[in-house]
């Protein structure tokens, strides 16, 4: 479980005995590096480094830093809102301690998440993962809560000798195909080995359906660590990958047209010990709390694409037909509505059931797209929501009026309408607070902006090797 607990200057309780005694290891280890690492608003991981000398500091102390990443684009331009932007000020960054992994495809290096706050001491309201801690420990307060989360990792495969800025699949053969497996059989395993070592339990490891396309899930985790998770990951995706002379992208459209890279979420609230997904009264097993949870869910996606999808790519990715659920509707393993209810097999239900959120990608900050899926589910909860009822097969095949009567409407097709349902959503901006939610609008209407006039295959061409 990852701690809760808001960094506070000279280190939160017995960190800084914790660092010493960490660093010594990692030195041992061969360690002279470790990497900080946090998600600006755009979905972009960055990075500050220092020497493992200076752990017990950062714990201590933190490390400095602007906070104009906060509004920082995709493209490195900086826009700006009331309080964000500006080259003023100064951050701290802090290390978690319970999640510092050594990094196996990165000889000499450590790597941590960290948390933000000020030099006052204070949260720093711009922090997205201490804007999923506050929502989580939230949900713990006021509805005795907890969450198991998973994000799914796909990820497209180009060769690293490919000129300059274009995508040449690193593999040939049919989707989900052995060609692919056999090709990429060396990285691939050096893959699995590197997680195993950083002590990620992948689930598996398959080529997907776009070229050069591969996925890998990992186990669930409380939501934070779920974050940092995938954060890891695919740091660890990429860093094999360059030592195979292989180039990797997670962006939500490698190229224009076709199936693209999502970053479906798997989450399921617990209570007591117990999955409130399975063993319920309402269907497929739910309880009345996750079905409301579900609800919420459901109904704030329009306005949690802002979040969940939040690239001009991403609306490339977001088409009908192709598993990435751009409809407002749920179904019972249904790959094409927007939520998926997952049962697990007979025998681990209690465990295994879940929603899936399809229209996710790895353009988002997964801190802000954990935490605003938990809090629209809480807003579902909190009114005792519940479901409609559920699609079966591909929603595409709905007829107009069918579809109205059902209440099953496309999600945003852009980023502008995407801007708009969440500028009307007062239920996920007053989650965010309005800091995170101004740098959010401000950094969605940044992309826009920065794509205006181009046509698709431009769009793809833009974000391709930057996520
Ligand atoms: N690649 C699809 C997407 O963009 C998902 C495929 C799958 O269902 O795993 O979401
Ligand atoms: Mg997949």
């Amino acid at each position: 479980m990852t701690t809760l607990a808001d960094p506070v200057p000279g280190g939160r309780p017995g960190d800084v005995d914790r660092a010493t005694a960490l660093s010594r290891s990692l030195f041992e280890q061969g360690v002279h590096g470790i990497v900080l690492a946090y998600v600006d608003t755009a979905g972009i991981g960055r990075v500050k480094t220092v020497p493992t000398s200076r752990l017990a500091s950062a714990a201590a102390w933190g490390v400095g830093m602007s906070p104009v990443f906060d509004t920082f684009l995709a493209n490195d331009h900086i826009v700006t809102t009331d309080v964000l932007g500006s080259p003023d000020g100064d951050l701290r960054l802090y290390p978690d301690l319970d999640q510092v992994v050594v990094l196996a495809a990165q000889p000499g290096w450590a790597w941590a998440p960290v948390d933000r706050i000020t030099q006052d001491g204070e949260r720093h309201p711009g922090c997205s993962r201490t804007f999923l801690r506050r929502i989580v420990a939230a949900a713990a307060r006021d509805h005795g809560l907890t969450f198991r989360a998973g994000i799914e990792i796909e990820w497209t495969v180009g060769r690293g000798s490919a000129p300059d800025g274009e995508f040449v699949p690193a593999t040939t053969g049919p989707a989900y195909g052995a060609t692919r497996q056999v090709e990429l059989s060396d990285y691939l395993g050096d893959l699995l080995a590197a997680l195993a070592a950083q002590g990620v339990d992948v689930d598996q490891v398959h080529p997907e359906y776009a070229a050069g396309q591969f996925e890998v899930s990992v186990g669930a985790l409380d939501p934070v660590a779920a974050a940092d998770r995938s954060v890891l990951v695919r740091q660890t995706v990429r860093a094999v990958a360059q030592r195979h002379g292989l180039r990797v992208s997670f962006s939500p459209a490698v190229v224009a047209r076709g199936v693209g890279n999502g970053g479906h979420v798997h989450l399921s609230a617990w209570r007591d010990g117990r999955n409130l997904h399975s063993g319920g009264e309402r269907r497929y097993g739910m309880t009345a709390d996750a079905e409301s949870f579900a609800a919420g869910v459901l109904a704030h996606l329009p306005a949690l694409t802002a979040v969940t999808a939040p690239s001009p790519a991403s609306h490339l990715r977001l088409k009908p037909s192709q598993w990435a659920g751009v409809f407002t509707c749920w179904g019972l393993e249904t790959r094409e509505t927007a939520i998926r209810v997952v049962t697990g097999t007979a025998g681990l239900r209690d465990q295994q059931a879940n929603l899936e959120v399809k229209p996710v990608d790895l353009a988002a900050n997964p801190y802000l797209a954990l935490g605003c899926l938990i809090a629209a589910g809480l807003d579902g909860l909190a009114s005792g929501a519940s479901l409609p009822e559920e699609v079966t097969g591909d929603p595409a095949g709905l007829d107009a009026e069918e579809a109205a009567a059902r209440g099953v409407r496309r999600l945003p097709t852009s980023l502008t309408e995407a801007v708009e349902e969440f500028r009307a959503d007062g239920e996920l901006r007053g989650a965010l607070g309005p800091v995170l939610a101004d740098a959010v609008a401000a950094v969605r209407e940044g992309e826009i902006a920065a794509v205006h006039g181009l046509d698709d295959d431009r769009v793809a061409a833009a974000y391709r090797w930057v996520y």
